[in-house]
């Protein structure tokens, strides 16, 4: 099966993405119009700033095509990512795709200089357990899930990965500390059967 993987670059931490998935022989493209979505079997929404990448979702003309990619396809949000792929975001200058029943509020860890990396245990469904390298940079907090959502990792009681369906939304940077568990979870496989099938 090829799985060819889309970043979303119209402005962020999008570079680091292609190298995440190219470790896990991935291949990945860049995606700036409608039309580079074709042929795509997922979707990353990278870190950056989450109003800057709404208002270009917009004035690229982005919105529908994404909502209705989202539809059968994996997407997975870092950071300002997730904060585009929530249901809520307590910041109306967002408008979010409303992919991940979460409420989120920005900035909520503080500013640049209170960054922090930290060790977080995840666990995806029963069998499988692992600690990763966590960054935290201006990241938003997870003030809370819908019931259909599984929390996959938290940090001081406040959830860090969520995963709904085919989207996992992660509150961190995986591909600044060279963490390729998560992309290989998420595009491994084309379809959400992965996660039953291997992780509950
Ligand atoms: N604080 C940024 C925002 O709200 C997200 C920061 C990041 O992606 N590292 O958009």
């Amino acid at each position: 099966m090829v799985i060819k993987v889309g970043v979303l670059e119209l402005q962020g931490d999008f570079a680091l993405h292609h190298r995440a998935l190219k470790n896990i022989g991935i291949s990945s493209c860049s995606v700036k119009q409608r039309h580079d979505l074709e042929q795509l079997d997922g979707l990353i929404i990278p870190g950056g700033e989450s109003t800057t990448i709404s208002l270009l979702i917009d004035s690229s003309d982005l919105r529908n095509s994404l909502i209705k990619f989202g539809k059968n396809k994996p997407i997975m949000g870092t950071c300002a990512g997730l904060i585009l792929m929530a249901k809520i975001v307590t910041d109306d200058r967002v408008k979010p795709l409303g992919f991940i029943n979460v409420e989120i509020d920005r900035n909520a860890y503080g500013r640049q200089i209170e960054s922090r990396q930290l060790q977080v245990e995840y666990k995806i469904g029963s069998k499988n357990s692992f600690t990763r390298t966590t960054s935290l940079i201006r990241a938003p907090k997870i003030t809370s899930t819908g019931s259909e959502v599984s929390i996959i990792g938290k940090y001081n009681d406040s959830p860090v990965a969520v995963l709904e369906k085919h989207f996992l939304g992660l509150a961190f940077h995986p591909e600044l500390d060279e963490v390729g568990i998560f992309h290989k979870i998420l595009f491994d496989s084309k379809s959400s059967v992965y996660y039953k099938k291997n992780y509950s």
